[in-house]
C-alpha cells in the first residue's frame, strides 16, 4: 500500500533543511543524466523532486534511500535545487514515522549501536583503541600538536585497522606530537545524519564537541573524508570551530616541511580515486596526487572519470550500511576503470571506498590483478 506523507509536513521539513529549492526544479533531467545509479538501474532524482514538490512522496519506497549524496547532480543542476539536503529531509520524515523498506532496515540496529557504543559496527566502546596496542600511541592531552581521530572503521574493521596502524607509524616516524581519544571518541555522525536520523547525529556531535573542548583539542587529523566533512562543515552549526586536516593534506605538509623523507622505490602503476567527500564536497584534489608524485618509481595515471567527475564508490549517504545487489554496485564499475587503465594499485583515502573496492575485488574476480590501498599504506612502504 502506498503511503503518501502529508503535503504540509513534507514541505515544512524540506523548508527547515534549506530544501525549499525543490520548487525551482524545471524538470530538465540533467541530474538523472549524471547520476551514477543510471549506469546500473533506472533511477530518477528528477522524479523524486517532482513528487516531493506536490507532496506525493511514497515514504515506503526504496527510491528515496538510493542517493549516495555523491554531489554530482548538485554540481550540474542549473536551478540550484539542493537535491542532497532535500533528499535527506525526506528521509527524516520516514525516520520520524519509523518507516524503513527492507534494504534500509539495518539502519535501526546501527542507530542503536551508535547510541549505545558510539560506533555503527556493534563493537564495544572499551575496545576502540585496541588497534593502537604496542604502537607507542599516547592518549591525547592538551598542548599536543594534533589529535588523531581515526574514526569507527579504522578503529574496528580488520582491513581498515591496517590504515590506522600505518598512520600512527608515519606520525611517529615524522616526530609528530599526537594523541588519540580512544574510548572517549564517538562516531562523527556524518553518515547517520544523511540517513535522516538527526537526533542521533546531534547526540554524537554534542558528545564529541564536549570531549574536544574538555580535552583542549584545537587541531584534528582525520583519516575519513566523512569525519572531515562533518567536523569542518557541520559541527560549526553548534557554534564551535576546530582546525581539521585530512591525512592526505597532512602527508603533503609533512613531506614539504622535510619531516617525512621518502627513501624507498615504489615501482608500481597507481591510480588515485577521489572520494566524493574529499573531492567534490571539499575540493581536495591536488594534495594526494602531489604526495603520490613524490614517491620514486611510482607511475600515477588518471582514470577516465577523475577529480570533479570522479565516480562514486556507492558508500555515502548511509548506503555503506545497506545491501546493494551485485550488478548495481558503482564500485564494480570504478574497479573496472582502474583495471582498464592498467593500474596495479587503486589508491584512495576513505574507509567506505576501501571497503567497497575490496568487496568488488572479491566479487569481480580480478584476483591478484589489482591491489586496493590507502595512501598511508603506500607512504609506509616508501619510507
Ligand atoms: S538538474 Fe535540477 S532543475 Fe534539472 S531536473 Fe534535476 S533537480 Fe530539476
Ligand atoms: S547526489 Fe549523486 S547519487 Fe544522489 S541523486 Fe545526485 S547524482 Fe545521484
Amino acid at each position: 500500500m502506498e503511503t503518501v506523507a502529508p503535503y504540509k509536513e513534507i514541505i515544512d521539513v524540506i523548508k527547515e533543511s534549506g530544501g525549499e529549492a525543490f520548487k525551482l526544479c524545471f524538470q530538465c533531467g540533467l541530474c538523472d543524466a549524471v547520476c551514477p545509479w543510471n549506469r546500473v538501474i533506472n533511477f530518477s532524482m528528477r522524479k523524486l523532486v517532482r513528487e516531493a514538490t506536490f507532496g506525493l512522496t511514497d515514504i515506503e519506497s526504496e527510491e528515496m534511500w538510493r542517493c549516495t549524496t555523491c554531489g554530482k547532480c548538485p554540481q550540474q543542476c542549473p536551478r540550484d535545487v539542493k537535491q542532497i539536503e532535500s533528499g535527506v529531509a525526506l528521509r527524516r520524515i520516514a525516520t520520524e514515522y519509523g518507516v524503513f523498506p527492507t534494504a534500509v532496515k539495518p539502519i535501526r540496529t546501527i542507530s542503536g549501536s551508535l547510541v549505545g557504543e558510539g560506533n555503527p559496527l556493534s563493537e564495544e566502546r572499551a575496545k576502540r583503541a585496541n588497534w593502537a596496542e604496542g604502537l607507542s600511541v599516547k592518549t591525547f592531552t592538551e598542548g599536543m600538536e594534533v589529535l588523531y581521530f581515526p574514526g569507527c572503521y579504522l578503529s574496528y574493521d580488520p582491513r581498515l585497522k591496517k590504515v590506522a596502524v600505518a598512520t600512527a607509524n608515519i606520525l611517529n616516524l615524522a616526530g609528530v606530537d599526537f594523541g588519540i581519544l580512544g574510548a572517549k571518541e564517538n562516531c562523527c555522525g556524518e553518515s547517520i545524519r544523511k540517513t535522516g536520523d538527526e537526533d542521533v547525529f546531534k547526540l554524537l556531535a554534542r558528545e564529541n564537541i564536549k570531549t574536544f573542548i574538555d580535552n583542549g583539542v584545537k587541531k584534528i587529523l582525520v583519516s575519513s573524508p566523512h569525519c572531515y566533512h562533518t567536523f569542518k562543515n557541520e559541527y560549526p552549526e553548534f557554534m564551535v570551530k576546530f582546525e581539521v586536516i585530512h591525512i592526505s593534506q597532512y602527508l603533503f605538509e609533512l613531506i614539504n616541511e622535510g619531516r617525512l623523507e621518502l627513501t624507498k622505490e615504489y615501482g608500481k602503476k597507481v591510480t588515485w580515486h577521489d572520494p566524493c567527500y574529499l573531492g567534490r564536497h571539499n575540493g581536495i584534489y591536488d594534495e594526494p596526487r602531489e604526495v603520490l608524485k613524490k614517491i620514486s618509481g611510482l607511475e600515477l595515471n588518471e582514470m577516465p572519470e577523475s577529480r570533479e567527475d570522479s565516480l562514486c564508490c556507492g558508500g555515502g549517504g548511509g548506503r555503506i550500511w545497506m545491501e546493494t545487489p551485485k550488478g548495481e554496485r558503482f564500485s564494480d564499475l570504478r574497479l573496472e576503470q582502474a583495471v582498464g587503465i592498467g593500474a596495479e594499485v587503486l589508491v584512495t583515502s576513505c574507509p567506505y571506498c576501501i571497503t567497497n573496492f575490496e568487496d568488488s575485488k572479491l566479487t569481480l574476480d580480478v584476483g591478484e590483478g589489482i591491489e586496493i590501498k590507502d595512501i598511508t599504506e603506500i607512504i609506509q612502504e616508501s619510507i
